[in-house]
């Protein structure tokens, strides 16, 4: 049987950079309500700079929930998504207590904690596999995407987005700061010990980020947060050219053709 490739030990790391641009205005809503009642604080998240930035978590959860839709469809059949919130592929209690068993039998194993990883890997759907769940940490991670250059900002006023009916006296409170289109940010996205057959998902979340369908932030419904990743590098360091990528980093022989 050929190893499951588990984060305890090295076989490969894909790394994506690019550019995320800001095709429509985002709102990303900073912590949420100012103490102050009145004072409701509708401003984008900012960064120590003071600059605005898309959480990477944010940017991977919208991610992680498109490819649940798209898998779960069943658009390719040798990948499955579960429903992570309401229906997740491991978190029944019959489960959890086969888990707890097998732990159980194999606790005096000197390999134990590989033993019950697989054994929790076996049991996950494609998308835990590569984004975690609860009992296994996920292989895939997104920085924060700071800012690149300038952006404008701007008050948007919401009434006409928010509610139907009111009056001009609570208008204040329904404005909303967003950054405007063309902002630009940095993407960095890293995968590890990719196992060979999800490729492809790679691939698929390659092209849902280049097709400008993703969305992130608030107000999405009316058109909001539609970003598209441009200027994509992709590389791939395998056991062969792992001393060069710690040594010297990422160079170009190490790009991975996804396409
Ligand atoms: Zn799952």
């Amino acid at each position: 049987m050929k190893p499951v490739m588990l984060l305890d030990r090295f076989y490969n790391k894909y790394i994506v950079k690019g550019i995320l641009l800001a095709e429509t205005p985002i709102h990303i809503g900073s912590s949420g309500e100012s103490l102050d009642p009145v004072q409701v604080d509708n401003s984008v998240i900012k960064d120590s700079n003071g600059k605005p930035y898309i959480p990477g978590s944010s940017l991977k959860g919208v991610l992680r929930s498109y490819l649940e839709t798209l898998l779960s469809s069943g658009i390719d059949e040798r990948f499955k998504a579960c429903l992570i919130v309401n229906d997740p592929c491991l978190g029944n209690k019959e489960q959890l207590d086969e888990i707890k068993n097998i732990q159980e039998s194999v606790k005096a194993n000197h390999d134990a904690d590989r033993i019950i990883a697989e054994e929790i890997y076996k049991r996950l759907c494609t998308v835990c596999r590569i984004f975690g769940n609860p009992y296994f940490a996920s292989k895939l991670t997104v920085n924060d995407c700071h800012l690149k250059g300038d952006a404008h900002l701007s008050i948007r006023d919401g009434v006409g987005i928010d509610r139907d009916t009111g009056t001009a006296a609570d208008k204040k409170k329904y404005d909303f700061e967003q950054v405007d289109a063309g902002a630009r940010f940095e993407f960095y996205m890293s995968v590890d010990n990719l196992e060979p057959e999800h490729e492809d998902i790679l691939k698929l979340i390659l092209k849902v980020l280049e097709s400008g369908q993703l969305r992130v932030g608030g107000k999405t419904s009316v058109g909001l947060g539609c970003i598209r990743l441009t200027e994509t590098k992709v590389y791939k360091i395998e056991q062969h050219n792992l001393r060069s990528y710690l040594m010297q980093g990422l160079k170009e022989e190490m790009r991975w053709q996804y396409v």
